[in-house]
Parts: C-alpha cells; structure tokens; sequence
C-alpha cells in the first residue's frame, strides 16, 4: 500500500506538468498539417479594396498594395517564401515593391519565410519588441516552444498604439501578448464601393495549448497579460477579419471574392468579434482555474 502510494507521488508530476517534446508543445499531428497540407500555395486573389490574398491553404500572407510600393503582412512557413514572391507577381504586382514587412506574431508558421523574403525584395521589417527578439534569433521564444526559422534582422520597432503608413494605407499596431510576447494585431480601415471597412488582422490571443498558463517560469504573467489583450480584443470593432489561418472563414467565399461579390462575402454581422472574444475569453478563464488546480495538487 505504501508502495503504491510513492509510485503515485513519483508519477504525478510527469502527468501533470506535460513536457515539450522536439517540436514543443505541438503535436505531431498539428506539426504535419502546417509542414504539408496548410503551408501549399493557392492561387492569389483580391480581398477588398487593396488587399490581396497571397498566402497558402491554410496560412496567411496578405498583400497591401499602395502607388508608393506595397506592404506584406506575415509571410507563412519557411517554404512558402516562394510561394507568396510567385503570388504577388500572378496579381502582377512586382516584389521588388515591397517595402514593408509586418508580422502577427512570431511563430515559425507566420513568419518563417521572412528571412527570404527580406533577401529577394529588400523590404524593411518591422516588428515590436518582444517579437523582433525573437525574429533576429531565429527562436520560438513563446510558451508553445515550438521550431525555429531562419533568422533575420529587424528594422524597425513598432509600440503599441503607433502606425506604419506608406503611401495612401496606415495600419495601426494593437499590441495583444499572450500567444507570444510580442504578438501585434494589426487595424486598418480600406475604402471600397462608397463605403469604409475596419480591417483586423489578429496577432492571436491565448497561448497555444501545452503549456501553463499560471505558475509557468519561463513567462511569469501570462494569465494576466493574456486576460489584458482580451479587454483591448473586445474594444475593435472589425467589418472584416483576416487570420493567421483563414481556411474556414474563407470556406466556399474564395470564388465570391474573385468575383468582387458585394455585400463582401466576409463582411461580420455586428457584435461577432466581440462575442467571440468574450469566448475566447471564458475558455481561457477555465484554463486559469485548472492550471490553479494542477499546481495546488487538487
Ligand atoms: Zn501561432
């Protein structure tokens, strides 16, 4: 009986504090997926206004075109940098005009063909701080520890609150830490068809799932910095929303889009976004309590 009981006390923390395995706190399965199947290209195609489509299946890169040279928002897994410099040449856009590249977070799956991207078209990258530390080290610095990517050198360091402008577009940084550091959602507004749109593009909220939340010593203050980009989330008030991984709000709407469809085949109904944040929200308040339950050993 004693026995068991030590055996029991000896298993528990392997069982309750999940080690990252080689590829962090991502699954084998997730691994293969943004590898394989969500990091093919698909053929380029205009959003709304001067945004462009020029990302993967299932990971986004997005195209803001301006008279002055164009901005890149997020350039996808390492092996999609070809794929995104062939994308904005298809629009006939050239790559060689762009001149910015942002970013929503720094995870290998967003930014991974920045390094190449930066090589081909000489575009300067911007970043905020916590992420470009990440970026120059090549290194997954959040809490999911997931691969690395080739490095690459940041020119710029935006702030919270402060914008990027070129030619006619201005985007304005939100930054909203927890699902890394430095994760930074993106706001701007586009004029089409007579009307204005308010356009986000989310940095990602909540840490992936794996790691603790409360008690963690490599990030002491995730709970509270996560719960603090929710309240900021909550107060956008988007008419459209372009993610990180777009498949399923793009779900049978590509066709729609290419065509110029009008209402925009993305457009929210009011109060969509903030339900949704609220979600996001109550499911990481649960994640809170059980990581509360794990470490006081209930
Ligand atoms: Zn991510």
């Amino acid at each position: 009986m004693r026995r068991l009981a030590i055996l029991i006390v000896l298993l528990m923390p392997l069982v309750v504090f999940a080690q990252a395995g080689p590829g962090g706190f991502i699954s084998s399965e997730q691994d293969a997926q943004l590898k394989g199947p969500w990091s093919d290209g698909v053929e380029p195609f205009p959003i709304i206004a001067n945004i462009y489509y020029v990302g993967g299946v299932n990971i986004s890169s997005y195209l803001i075109t301006t008279p002055q040279g164009h901005i890149l928002m997020d350039t996808g897994m390492p092996r999609m940098a070809k794929t995104v410099l062939a994308n904005v040449e298809k629009l006939g856009f050239k790559p060689n005009d762009i001149r910015l590249m942002i970013s929503s977070h720094a995870h290998v799956d967003h930014i991974g063909g920045h390094a190449e991207v930066k090589k081909a078209t000489g575009a300067q990258v911007i970043a905020s701080a916590e992420d470009a530390k990440a970026l120059e080290a090549g290194r997954d610095m959040s809490p999911v520890e997931y691969d690395g990517w080739p490095a690459v050198r940041v020119d710029r360091i935006i702030k919270d609150g402060e914008t990027v402008t070129l030619g006619t577009v201005t985007l304005r940084a939100v930054l909203t830490p927890g699902h890394t550091p430095g994760a930074t959602t993106w706001v701007t507004t586009v004029q089409d068809g007579g009307r204005s749109y308010n356009v986000v593009f989310p940095g990602g909220a909540a840490p992936n799932g794996g790691p603790l939340v409360v008690g963690n010593p490599k990030h002491p203050n995730l709970a509270e910095i996560t719960l603090a980009t929710y309240g900021k989330l909550k107060q956008l008030n988007p008419d459209i929303v372009l993610q990180g991984h777009p498949q399923q709000a793009f779900m049978g709407k590509v066709d729609a889009m290419k065509k110029g469809a009008r209402p925009h085949p993305l457009l929210q109904e009011p109060g969509t976004w903030l339900k949704q944040q609220e979600q996001g929200e109550a499911n990481f308040r649960k994640r809170i309590e059980a990581d509360k339950a794990k470490m006081s050993g209930r």
